[in-house]
């Protein structure tokens, strides 16, 4: 059934997701960056929230769990690593499936930035939320996985339909697209990089993306394409290590 996304600031970087199964009026919330926020935009919404869907452990991304299950008795859905910060409900891995409403959303696996990381997919609303492992332009740091693993990961993600949305979790395309233009002189990237500093100088979001875009356009995807003389995952990893020491 059709969803509709609710998305707001968090945090200093962070953005926050409300999402709706339109048929039945059930909410989740996808991450809990700040739990007083995501309350007041519920609050604003009248929604009811029936989920935290978690895509990993992270404080930025489970820290309001245990306050927002407090004040609206919803389930807790997440990888076991959650279990570092707070109690999870129900413990979800790679090819479950979660059901809000009519609404399903299939687990991808997605590890590399945390060892258990998960994304969530609505093939039906082309629609996934892919935390700290795929940004704009961008990918995650690899604090826990390895690169063959994180490569791994983003090829999943990068494997579902070109006209899926994707929301990341944080806003860091700036950052993201000075680091991909000293790699990459691509015409397509570089049309892209305009329309992000342009938005990013009216403070516009640019987030979400689509997969279609990200292929096109992230470094990271392209890592084989930039860097032929390496496997992929090596390439993948080339870049990611740029990325780390890169000063923009
Ligand atoms: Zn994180
Ligand atoms: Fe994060």
């Amino acid at each position: 059934m059709s969803i509709t996304v609710h998305q707001f600031a968090c945090l200093s970087d962070n953005y926050g997701y409300l999402v709706r199964d339109d048929a039945t009026g059930l909410a989740a919330c996808i991450d809990t960056p700040d739990a007083k926020v995501i309350l007041s935009e519920l609050d604003k919404l009248g929604w009811k929230l029936a989920l935290i869907l978690n895509t990993h452990w992270h404080a930025d991304h489970a820290g309001g769990n245990d306050e927002i299950k407090a004040a609206t008795g919803c389930e807790v859905i997440g990888p076991a690593e959650v279990e570092r910060l707070s109690p999870v409900d129900r413990k979800v891995s790679g090819e479950d499936m979660v059901q809000l409403g009519e609404t399903t959303f299939q687990v991808i696996e997605s590890g590399g930035h945390t060892l258990q990381h998960v994304a969530f997919y609505s093939a039906e609303n082309h629609t996934a939320f892919v935390g700290d492992t795929l940004f704009a332009l961008g990918c995650g740091r690899m604090f826990e996985g390895t690169a063959p693993q994180m490569w791994e990961s983003l090829q999943r993600l990068a494997a579902l339909p070109d006209d899926t949305k994707v929301y990341c979790a944080h806003e860091y395309t700036a950052s993201n697209a000075r680091f991909a233009l000293s790699v990459d002189a691509d015409t397509a990237l570089k049309a892209r990089t305009d329309e992000i500093f342009d938005k990013r100088s009216r403070d516009e979001w640019t987030v979400p993306s689509t997969i279609g875009l990200e292929k096109a356009t992230n470094p990271f995807l392209r890592a084989p394409i930039l860097r032929p003389d390496l496997v992929p995952h090596e390439a993948f990893a080339a870049l990611r290590t740029a990325k780390d020491n890169f000063k923009g």
